[in-house]
């Protein structure tokens, strides 16, 4: 019997592969690239679960599959939980990760509350309608870049009880904590029926 298909509404082959070893027999897991799906998915409603029922919905009324999407935010609690939504974003369109920590940096320069969490959130649309599942890690802003692994803002996140940033950890760690991995494991147990 052929798996179920369920495609991930992302064109990162990291993210797909990474579902599909935890999803590994019990759906085949595809992107958008294997669905033919070229355009852009809109991202627009301005929040970050908006943004993760959008995208699925999307592909699911223009495709006809079964889908999940993932949107992510950084909310720093000094910057009234700014960038969240624009965390891609922050620093302008490129995107650039550089820019982006250079930026947070600058609008914490002096600031003793550096309070922040990473909270992603998973759409997943099928027979019974869209249900959603989030991931939060909290930690701080450190001072300072560290750390070489990883993407993103992680050489300036340091989660909770942990003495390095995300970019000083290898994967496996990164994973265990991290918010996409506790949305992912909320998605998978639901799917599946285990963690
Ligand atoms: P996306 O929703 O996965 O595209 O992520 C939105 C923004 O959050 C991008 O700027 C990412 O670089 C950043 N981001 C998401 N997850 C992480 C992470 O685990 N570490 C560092 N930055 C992240």
């Amino acid at each position: 019997m052929p798996l179920p298909r369920l495609v991930f509404a992302t064109r990162n082959p990291g993210k797909v592969k990474e579902i599909a070893a935890m999803l590994d027999g019990h759906f085949e897991i595809v992107g958008l690239d294997d669905i033919g799906c070229a355009e852009e998915v809109p991202e627009t409603t301005g929040t970050i679960e908006g943004n993760a029922i959008q995208k699925a919905e999307y592909v699911k009324a223009h495709y006809g599959v079964d889908c999940f999407a993932d949107d992510t935010g950084l909310e720093v609690e000094a910057l009234g939980g700014a960038p969240g939504v624009d965390t891609a974003f922050y620093a302008g369109p490129a995107k650039n990760a550089d820019a982006n920590m250079a930026k947070l940096l600058g609008a914490l320069a002096g600031q003793d509350n550096r309070r922040a969490q990473f909270r992603t959130v998973i759409a997943l649309t099928g027979r019974d309608g869209t249900r959603t599942f989030e991931g939060i890690c909290t930690g701080a802003i450190a001072e300072e870049r560290s750390g070489a692994e990883g993407f993103g803002y992680d050489p300036v996140f340091r989660p909770d009880g942990e003495p390095v940033t995300f970019a000083e950890m290898d994967a496996v760690r990164k994973n265990a904590l991290s918010h996409r991995g506790r949305a992912v494991r909320a998605m998978v147990q639901e799917l599946t029926g285990n963690g």
